[in-house]
């Protein structure tokens, strides 16, 4: 029996490779009846300003890898926030077909959709690592293209900045009470477990912080990290800088393709665009990685910025204020609760391996 399938398969192989030879038949490479592949030409607009560093600048390169990929058969053209749409108005647009993909954050949309915070952070939630982990082994980008399913959209995680910083303020924070009365330009849930705090968030786009600190329109203020706080000028206008970014611990960017389009792109397209989105999805991340301490450094050595943790009372309850809210917002709307579920069971195991592996092997190098 295995001689015969042995036998079987040689022929078989024998049989193609000749008849994929052809040699003298004359038959053109890749069959003669191939039609000439169709060139796609796509539009991705952004939530960023143009030329941002790192966000921006990977949509870019994320254009030119798939037009690589795809030799030249998926052709995407980039446009900043404002270009062709506003930048908030971005999930919109690839929903009804305007453009055919999107890069901004799941977070804005949470007004709409309030379980989409999930898929970039929330305060206490889930590092860079972890929030790889979910999407792409465990349920999270299963849950995350349900929730985007009846908008019409297919989303990818593409960037990650890494834990934030806490952000900038004028007076030290030695107790909660340090908190109230604050106004804070800290957006989502993160602002929502601010105002529980007794403090006043304020929501506000990166363009118009710098002034609103410096005014003292707002008394703090928290936007990405060293590397791109440092290019705000906001040492200019505060000179404690706060850490960690308890509201913010990996933040996700998401790529996000209107279904009809997805659906219409060939098999070999659409592995195009995944390659090159999770290469995307790494490569800010790490630019991250590297680049922040150098920021950091000249913020602390030339910009004498005073680098403070933040006491560990006020995260405590700030973490203990968090649970308050996720709870409610929970209590408010049935697919919140249900991401919400699944992420805090992952984050749980994630957190108790990371205990015995990332944390003690922290500790370990510090002896
Ligand atoms: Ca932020």
């Amino acid at each position: 029996m295995r001689t015969f399938i042995s036998t079987l398969f040689m022929l078989v192989t024998i049989g193609a490779v000749l008849s994929g030879c052809g040699g003298q038949s004359g038959a053109p490479e890749g069959g003669a009846a191939a039609a000439p592949a169709k060139t796609y030409n796509w539009k991705i607009v952004t939530t960023w300003p143009p030329n941002f560093p790192i966000f921006q600048e990977g949509v870019q390169r994320f254009a030119k890898d798939v037009d690589t990929l795809s030799n030249g058969r998926l052709k995407i053209k980039v446009f900043a926030g404002g270009e062709l749409v506003p930048a908030l108005q971005v999930f919109d647009a690839v929903s009804q077909g305007m453009v055919e993909m999107g890069h901004g954050a799941g977070y804005y949309w949470a007004g709409k959709l309030p379980a989409a915070q999930f898929f970039t952070a929330v305060p206490f939630g889930m590092n860079a690592q972890g929030m790889n982990a979910w999407l792409s082994a465990g349920d999270g980008l299963a849950l995350w293209r349900e929730l985007y399913q009846p908008h019409n959209l297919v989303p990818f995680p593409m960037g990650n900045t890494g834990v934030q910083m806490g952000g900038w303020f004028n007076k030290k924070i030695d107790s909660v009470a340090d908190l109230k009365g604050l106004k804070m330009r800290i957006p989502g849930l993160g602002g929502k477990v601010f105002a529980k705090a007794g403090g006043t968030p304020v929501l506000m786009a990166g363009g118009e912080i710098y002034t609103a600190l410096d005014r003292g329109t707002i008394d703090a203020t928290e936007w990405v990290g060293p590397f791109h706080d440092e290019r705000l000028g906001l040492y200019r206008a505060a000179k404690y800088y706060y850490y960690p970014g308890w509201h913010e611990p990996g933040p996700v960017l998401e790529l996000t393709v209107n279904a009809q389009a997805w659906a219409g792109l060939p098999a070999d397209l659409q592995k195009a665009v995944e390659v090159a989105a999770s290469d995307t999805n790494q490569w800010m991340l790490n630019q991250f990685e590297a680049r922040n301490m150098q920021a950091l450094r000249r913020l602390k050595d030339e910009h004498r910025v005073q680098v403070l943790p933040f006491p560990d009372d006020v995260l405590a309850e700030l973490h203990r204020l968090t649970l308050e809210v996720l709870d409610e917002e929970a209590a408010k709307d049935p697919a919140f609760k249900k991401v919400y579920e699944d992420y805090r069971a992952f984050m749980s195991d994630h957190d108790e391996w990371g205990q015995l592996s990332e944390a003690a092997y922290q500790r370990a190098r510090r002896q």
